[in-house]
């Protein structure tokens, strides 16, 4: 009986295996048509600072439009990155923002509005794969964006593999003005003597301390922890997920820089950014609670 079971387990597994192995192929060669197709498109999640309470940069994340239905990354990015297709997709990514990051700076230059920041993850495959920091200079170059106007948002486990070397290339693009920040702080090996080796601007507290801070004691103290550190160290800090007015509330009081989240609005098509700031011409506000729409 045991072995029968055992049998039937195995077989199981294998089917399992195969119907995955089928899927990963066929989102492999969808991902392929798409790019092709132009069917990624880029949407923006706005920024806002929260001394002056106006959007000072936005994060561009990726979506999908699928079959008319809009997909976020998370399905397909680990194909993605499992089959290769992460480079393509990311150097298309990094120059797709960058070029509309020049162009509202171009189009609100005569109306005097501060240029936004745009804000642009970066995966730790990519940064095995392809020299990110060449990349980057020659997107910098083509689109003639200010590299002042550049947010690279990396994780931890970036900086953590990849050593001193790439703590002297980073430094290269920061010298240029890039702004480099880290992404989901507090959720890799956070380690302290890396945040003071590496060369970074922001950090960027993690969503799942954002959400229970309002709720849970050590989740409270690890954003306080985390604000406190980094304006010990010089850096700017942004609270990211921020959903309701008492976290919102909660981290004014901690002295936190910057806030994002579906309290303000989640990630809209550039249309939308760019209707916000035609409606403020001295600088675009987004009022609590007042969610854009997309
Ligand atoms: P991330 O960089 O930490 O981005 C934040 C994610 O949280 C986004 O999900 C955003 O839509 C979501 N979010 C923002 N505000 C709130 C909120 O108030 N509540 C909740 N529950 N969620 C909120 P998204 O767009 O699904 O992206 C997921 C992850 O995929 C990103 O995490 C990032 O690591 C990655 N990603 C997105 N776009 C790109 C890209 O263009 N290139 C690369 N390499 N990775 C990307
Ligand atoms: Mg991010
Ligand atoms: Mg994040
Ligand atoms: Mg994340």
């Amino acid at each position: 009986r045991a072995k029968a079971e055992g049998r039937n387990g195995w077989q199981f597994f294998a089917a399992t295996m195969e119907a995955r192995a089928r899927e990963i192929m066929q989102i492999e060669a969808d991902l392929r048509q798409a790019l092709l197709r132009r069917e990624l498109v880029l949407h923006y999640q706005p920024q806002i600072e929260l001394r002056s309470g106006r959007v000072v940069g936005v994060e561009a994340l990726l979506r999908w439009r699928r079959n008319g239905k809009l997909t976020g990354p998370g399905p397909f990015l680990a194909v993605a990155e499992e089959t290769g297709l992460i480079g393509p997709i990311n150097e298309w990514v990094l120059a797709e923002a960058c070029r509309q990051a020049a162009a509202w700076a171009e189009d609100w230059k005569a109306a005097g509005v501060a240029p936004l920041r745009m804000g642009v993850n970066l995966s730790p495959v990519q940064f095995r794969r392809q020299d990110v920091p060449a990349l980057v200079l020659r997107v910098l170059g083509e689109t003639g964006l200010d590299p002042a106007l550049l947010d690279l948002e990396l994780t931890e486990g970036i900086l953590m593999d990849q050593g001193a070397e790439m703590a002297a290339r980073l430094q290269s693009l920061r010298a240029r003005g890039i702004c480099i920040s880290v992404d989901d702080f507090g959720t890799g090996y956070s380690s302290l003597s890396y945040v003071k080796n590496f060369p970074v601007d922001r950090l960027k507290i993690d969503q799942s301390f954002v959400r229970g801070m309002t709720s849970d004691a050590n989740d409270a103290a690890i954003v306080r922890t985390i604000i406190e550190l980094a304006h010990v160290l010089r850096l700017q800090v942004v609270a990211e997920g921020v959903e309701t007015e008492a976290q919102l509330e909660a981290l004014r009081a901690e002295g936190c820089d910057e806030v994002q989240g579906f309290f303000f609005s989640e990630a809209v098509p550039p249309d939308t950014i760019a209707e916000l700031l035609r409606q403020d011409p001295i600088g675009p506000r987004l009022a609590a609670g007042a969610a854009l729409r997309s």
